[in-house]
């Protein structure tokens, strides 16, 4: 399978490693919002949260919470955001599951999503519809 972060963590492309265990591994971002920009990836391929297995999944979550910890400490961040891309619509540029943990600086400029409220009646509909889904 021609997948690049497959690639690295066979160690067939270099990267910048802070954080490797059986199941995981995190490196370096090549084009970082912010110096310590991270992503965290299962070793075993899959394309994103809707076929990860619960133990990547969770293993994932660990390490993020972990490595916030680090990361914030490291580079002197002021907040951080743990962000994921389930499929091209929704922006994911590479199809193997990874979680970015961006390291934020007051006033970095980085825009988030815009909000709007429900129209009436349309949050309970919503809320029906996902609880149905479960
Ligand atoms: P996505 O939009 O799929 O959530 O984000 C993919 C991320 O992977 C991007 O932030 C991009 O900069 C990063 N990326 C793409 N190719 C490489 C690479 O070869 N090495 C590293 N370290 N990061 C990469
Ligand atoms: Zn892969």
């Amino acid at each position: 399978m021609d997948c690049i972060f497959c690639k690295i963590v066979a160690g067939e492309i270099p990267s910048f490693k802070v954080y490797e265990d059986e199941r995981i591994v995190a490196f370096l971002d090549i084009r970082p919002v912010n110096p310590g920009h991270t992503l965290i990836v299962p070793k075993t391929h899959s394309k994103n949260i809707f076929d990860i297995v619960a133990e990547d999944w969770t293993a994932i979550a660990d390490v993020a919470r972990i490595l916030a910890i680090a990361i914030e400490k490291a580079v002197s961040a002021d907040g951080i955001n743990i962000a994921m891309n389930n499929r091209p619509d929704a922006g994911q540029l590479v199809e193997h599951a990874h979680v970015h943990l961006i390291p934020r600086k007051k006033g970095d400029g980085l825009k988030l999503w815009p909000q709007h409220p429900y129209p009436e009646g349309e949050a309970e509909k919503t809320a029906e519809k996902i609880r149905s889904a479960l």
